[in-house]
């Protein structure tokens, strides 16, 4: 069977990996990890939502992680570029948001690489971390993309605002499972983006009055897992969009890949 990774769905999830060359996803927790955690935003960069959480960021002096949709950025390329001279770390998420599970190794790897051109045709930079789409990938392609030079980042936290239906939702759901180190999965390119601009002031508000500090995702082997308790559900169905990708259907979680 395969080892494929699944992560997000429902809810609770996740797992997070930052993982670097070696077989087939190191884990290194720091003992007492630092109070800081890591705002990352997927499948943008998107024309409304993208400039209203750059202008939030730039107005609380914070630095996060947006992982780009290649054909997007292709679209954007001036947004591209304002993440990266605002200071935010530019991830690779894929070309066209296509479920790996559905591609061979080598459509995935083409289409990795397809956003790393995209991106470097944006701004010049080619992006560190690969997140795959869904959070979907297995042993092959994690050895794939680690020949490519990315290391592979998930999240350890779900902010669930692509099924959001308020920012208090959002505000909710992040708060009550951050802690420090981790990684919160926003997205900045859906209809319920809009839910996550709408929190975002609040979020970091409360981060700080807890003493929390925000950085863009660590370079190196570092990495973080939380694992709550995952609960599969298979009707959970992104909102369609029509700003955005495709109506995206989240994949259960395989408890089996998540956790210490
Ligand atoms: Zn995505």
């Amino acid at each position: 069977m395969s080892r494929r990774i699944r992560s997000t769905a429902m809810g609770w999830l996740a797992a997070a990996a930052i993982a670097f060359f070696s077989a087939p996803v190191a884990y290194a927790a720091p003992s007492k990890p630092a109070k800081v955690v890591y705002l990352t935003f997927d499948d943008g960069p998107s024309q409304r939502y993208t400039p209203k959480l750059l202008d939030i960021l730039r107005s609380q002096h914070i630095s996060a992680t947006f992982f780009v949709v290649g054909y997007r950025c292709e679209q954007f390329p001036d947004i591209v570029r304002r993440i990266q001279r605002e200071g935010h770390e530019i991830g690779n998420h894929g070309f066209a948001h296509l479920d790996p599970k559905k591609r061979t190794l080598d459509e995935v790897l083409l289409d990795v690489r397809k956003t790393d051109v995209a991106v470097v045709k944006a701004c010049g930079t080619r992006p560190l971390y690969y997140r795959p789409p869904y959070g979907s990938i297995d042993a092959q392609e994690i050895d794939g993309v680690h020949r490519l030079g990315h290391p592979i980042a998930l999240w350890t936290v779900d902010s669930m605002d692509w099924k959001a239906k308020s920012a208090k939702a959002i505000v909710n759901q992040v708060e009550r499972h951050t802690r420090p180190g981790s990684i919160i999965l926003f997205h900045d390119g859906i209809s319920s983006s809009r839910y996550t601009v709408e929190a975002m002031p609040r979020i970091i508000r409360d981060f700080r009055r807890d003493g929390y500090t925000f950085k863009t995702l660590p370079a190196g082997d570092s990495l973080r897992i939380e694992s709550f308790m995952p609960k599969a559900d298979d009707d959970a169905v992104l909102p369609r969009d029509a700003d955005d990708v495709q109506g995206k259907r989240r994949p259960s979680v395989d408890a089996r890949r998540v956790g210490h």
